[in-house]
């Protein structure tokens, strides 16, 4: 029987609806709109994509959204200035900094000295240790995404055999401790697991399985565990195509439950990233929030 499809749209639509009405509550109790200020340096396509989507479901939302776009050779003090004056500006809720980067700018300075209050991508020291310690304050947006999801199967996790192909600090990090933190067996494989010719064996292994490399086609079908939820966070464009990671045909007819690419991962991570604004409103307003 082929895979039930996770359909990231769907879920997307339904947690709108909740963040549409808070939106309209917070603006009412504190008489300040939520704007989202994205940075993006250099002409990457799918960050264009990206930012596309999330000002068309800002606007939804009814949260403002400010764009600061810089040629690739911008240096790492005018992004430090900008950051500095993003932290400061009161009509600014968050601050989301796309990847990648060019050469001669530093990720992990520039993340340190956002502020945790408006880091609405989760990515700054102080938010990324919450994960660790089992606290979700502002996540990554795509973890959450992978998290909704791999939820919305309703599958206890405890004792499941969960593998991670990918260990980015954006995606295959987060979504380890995040698992980990359900009790779930996690293993996480990245490029060196693949060089030692054993990826296919810990892939067969997966209840759970969550993919994040960029590699179209990395994943073959007649890996997947019968039954297992299969989770694709990979984006590749192949012949004018959206794709992700793992053999999609070939994987419906073995899987419980797959996402598609596009339309999985993707839409309900521009959701989190509304959901985190959210979050940082309230958190800059009441402190028990
Ligand atoms: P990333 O930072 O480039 O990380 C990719 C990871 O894959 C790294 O840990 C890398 O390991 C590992 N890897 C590379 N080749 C491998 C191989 N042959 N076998 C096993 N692991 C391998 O990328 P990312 O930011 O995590 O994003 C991953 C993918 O997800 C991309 O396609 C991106 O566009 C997509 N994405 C989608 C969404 C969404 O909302 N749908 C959000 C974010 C990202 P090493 O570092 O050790 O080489």
């Amino acid at each position: 029987m082929p895979a039930k499809i996770l359909d990231g749209r769907e879920i997307a639509l339904k947690l709108g609806e909740h963040i549409q009405k808070e939106v309209v509550h917070l603006k009412q109790r504190f008489g300040q709109p939520l704007c989202l200020a994205s940075l993006f340096i250099g002409e990457n396509p799918a960050t264009k994509l990206y930012i596309t989507a999330q000002q068309k479901v800002a606007s939804q939302m009814g949260i403002e959204f400010q764009l600061c776009h810089f040629p690739k050779n911008v240096t790492q003090k005018e992004i430090l200035k900008l950051v500095d004056q993003l932290n400061k500006a009161p009509e600014v809720t968050g601050m989301i900094l796309h990847f990648p980067l060019p050469e001669q700018i530093r990720r992990s300075e520039i993340l340190r000295r956002v502020s945790p209050l408006k880091d609405v991508d989760g990515l700054t020291p102080e938010n990324a240790g919450q994960v660790l310690l089992g606290h979700v304050r502002i996540g990554s947006c795509t973890a959450q995404a992978v998290m909704e999801l791999i939820h919305a199967t309703k599958i206890n996790l405890r004792g499941k055999e969960a593998v991670i192909v990918g260990h980015s600090e954006l995606v295959g990090k987060p979504v380890g401790l995040m698992l980990l933190e359900q009790l779930a067996t996690v293993t996480t494989c990245h490029i060196a697991t693949d060089e030692r010719g054993i990826l296919a064996d810990h892939v067969r292994r997966a209840e759970i399985l969550v993919v994040a490399v960029g590699k179209p086609g990395l994943i073959k079908g007649e890996w997947i565990r019968p039954g297992a939820v299969v989770i694709d966070v990979g984006i590749s464009r192949v012949d004018g195509k959206v794709v992700g990671d793992v053999e999609y045909e070939k994987g419906e007819q073995r899987a419980g439950f797959i996402t598609p690419v596009p339309g999985g991962v993707g839409p309900l991570t521009v959701m989190m990233l509304m959901r985190n604004v959210v979050k940082a409103y309230k958190f800059q307003r009441v402190k028990e929030a």
